[in-house]
């Protein structure tokens, strides 16, 4: 359980959805099988993939009151899946698992956003150290895309060797972005590096203001330490991932887009990626097709 994995082991050990759930009975009782209801413990029923609670005798399986409970899709399929969003490093579309796994789009479409949703840091911790921002623009998904209200606002905050937030932000003023930079840097952050956008200024607090040090972008790309190249090549995997992968994402689900990106890039040295977000799948509270799917008034 605590190997990583490749396509060729993936395939030969979750081959079946026997396997499957077996591994999913380790990841979610890891100390034994306990009853969802009573959070007693259970027996094996013999000859069949349940369990019964010695306490109050409900019986359940594996994936009971999980995500992989009442959908048609075989676990096999969910794991293939999975594996795939974790391992491809600008993202899958939802087109491309349909092809991969011989399912409807719709089937596929639902399938990505779950796995994304669950891929979602509830509480990151805030950034420290020496943290480059920057913003960005990303084109929304209806074809003029010059109007003004298709346009998405992101934000990059990376620390220097340390974890990315890519935030979406719904314009680019310096009380948003004060918001946003509150929100991500914690209070042990040593230098601050912006390019010369007269947003950074007003954006800052008084204490991170005196930690502050900006390049000039129309002179030079870096000044010695002082350069915002990593939080850009983060941007320009986003915008591979937009462009290559996803084609157009709509404002709505920009930020789920964005959430999977970090969480992939903030794990580029995990291993047990698959493993832990499996384990996350298990423990995540199913989204609704309805939910992803309902109108938003206003995408900000
Ligand atoms: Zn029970």
């Amino acid at each position: 359980m605590n190997d990583a994995i490749n396509l060729v082991d993936l395939i030969k050990d979750f081959g079946n959805d026997e396997s499957c759930r077996r591994y999913i009975e380790a990841l979610r009782w890891r100390k034994g099988i306990i009853c969802p209801r009573c959070e007693k413990p259970a027996t094996a029923i013999a000859n069949r993939s349940q369990y019964d609670c010695d306490a109050c005798h409900y019986q359940f399986s594996a994936t009971s009151g999980t995500i992989f409970h009442d959908t048609h899709l075989p676990l096999t399929k969910w794991f293939l899946a999975t594996y795939l969003l974790c391992e491809s490093k600008k993202g899958m579309s939802a087109c491309q698992i349909q092809r991969t796994l011989g399912i409807s789009y719709k089937t596929a479409w639902y399938l990505c956003h779950r796995i994304r949703a669950a891929m979602l840091e509830v509480a990151p911790e805030k950034l420290d150290g020496t943290v480059e921002i920057d913003e960005t623009y990303v084109a929304g998904k209806k074809r003029r895309w010059r109007a003004k209200g298709d346009v998405s606002v992101v934000i990059g905050i990376r620390q220097r060797n340390g974890d990315l937030r890519l935030i979406r932000a719904k314009d680019a003023k310096s009380k948003t972005v004060q918001e946003i930079i509150k929100a991500n840097v914690g209070g042990h952050v040593e230098v601050i590096l912006t390019d010369e956008s007269a947003i950074y200024p007003y954006a800052l607090d008084k204490m991170q203001k005196g930690l502050h040090k900006t390049i000039n972008h129309t002179r030079e790309y870096a000044h010695g330490d002082v350069h915002t190249n990593t939080v850009e090549s983060a941007f320009s995997l986003l915008k591979r991932g937009i462009m290559g992968t996803w084609h157009k994402v709509s404002a709505k689900h920009l930020p789920a887009y964005l959430d999977e990106m970090c969480f992939r890039f903030n794990n580029r040295k995990n291993q047990f990626l698959f493993r832990d977000t499996l384990t996350r799948l298990i423990l995540s509270p199913n989204l609704e097709y309805k939910d992803l799917t309902a109108k938003v008034q206003d995408a900000a």
